[in-house]
């Protein structure tokens, strides 16, 4: 696995899907998912040019982050247990996966500085799912509005495990919408800009339909 040669075709990837859907392929960040490789791959991709490292573990983060420092922007993209957070939160710029308000609880009372999180949402009703159901995606945006450590930057899915592409493409633009009528309601705390969906099997439909963050590993770095 060649990370140089892997962007490349994930670039012009990226360049097709923005051409059909008339976006600007500046307007995609890439986070590089390191969560399956060494540091060594990690490394070659921030020397591939991408800034974005994401990890799922908190381990796999400082290991990854004593070796490599705080240039990268590091992401946690998985499920995260309250008690961990403090390992992270001085580490990370995003957090990818608050589903609940004990987690917020606990971000807010352990960071020093704004943390940008994406609430996660259980779009396709999988009960394996993390994330909140669509339907109280509003309200528990709301109920953020006291811990003034988290700012929404927007919502985050994980679309099925399937070749089904009209399926994930409904998936990703019921994310959109969600994220649309959110970003509308002009919460100081919840800007909610973003949206963080696509892997290495769906990111080209995922950005079709709106992504701003795709989250790639093993099209990237491999999975070892
Ligand atoms: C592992 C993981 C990814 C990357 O998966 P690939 O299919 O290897 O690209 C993206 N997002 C989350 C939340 C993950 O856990």
């Amino acid at each position: 696995m060649n990370v140089i040669e892997n962007l490349k075709q994930i670039q012009e990837n990226i360049q097709d899907a923005c051409s059909k859907s008339g976006r600007n392929p500046e307007d995609i960040n890439i986070v590089a998912v390191t969560k399956y490789v060494g540091v060594n791959k990690a490394e070659e991709a921030l020397e591939a040019g991408l800034t974005h490292l994401g990890e799922n573990r908190d381990s796999g983060l400082l290991s990854k982050w004593e070796a490599l420092g705080e240039e990268p922007q590091w992401h946690f993209i998985g499920t995260l247990q309250s008690k961990k957070v403090k390992n992270i939160i001085d580490k990370v710029s995003y957090i990818h996966s608050l589903d609940r308000l004990s987690l917020a609880r606990e971000i807010h009372k352990r960071a020093d500085r704004p943390v940008s999180c994406f609430v996660q949402v259980n779009v396709s009703g999988e009960e394996s799912k993390h994330g909140l159901d669509p339907q109280k995606v509003e309200g528990f945006i709301r109920s953020l509005e006291n811990y003034s450590s988290i700012k929404v930057a927007g919502l985050m899915t994980m679309a099925p495990h399937t070749n089904d592409g009209d399926f994930l493409r409904e998936c990703f633009r019921t994310l959109k919408g969600l994220q649309e009528t959110i970003h509308s309601l002009g919460l100081p705390h919840a800007p909610c800009t973003e949206l963080s969906m696509g892997m290495s099997n769906d990111y080209t439909i995922a950005i079709e339909e709106g992504a701003t963050f795709i989250r790639i590993g093993s099209a990237l770095v491999g999975n070892d």
